[in-house]
């Protein structure tokens, strides 16, 4: 797809990480599956790989956490 950020270049499969904030819990993800634009280098991440971003990031909250790095999937039930 093109990019909506902008406009010029194309999306390309590709990994990124994300970076999320849920009170008081930072946790950082590394390898996330994402649609990545050759040209500005903005990212996009599904809606399905998002909701389970945000479901880790409650359960890292839940759990006390205030900084952490993962994986992507490495955390997964
Ligand atoms: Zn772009």
């Amino acid at each position: 797809m093109k990019c909506a950020i902008c406009k010029h270049g194309e999306t390309r499969p590709g990994k990124t990480t994300v970076t999320l904030e849920r009170g008081g819990t930072t946790l950082v993800i590394k390898g996330v599956p994402a649609r990545i634009c050759d040209n500005c280098g903005e990212s996009y991440v599904d809606e399905q790989i998002t909701r389970q971003l945000l479901a880790t990031a409650d359960e890292a909250l839940r759990a006390g956490v205030q900084v952490d790095v993962r994986e992507f999937g490495a955390t997964a039930p």
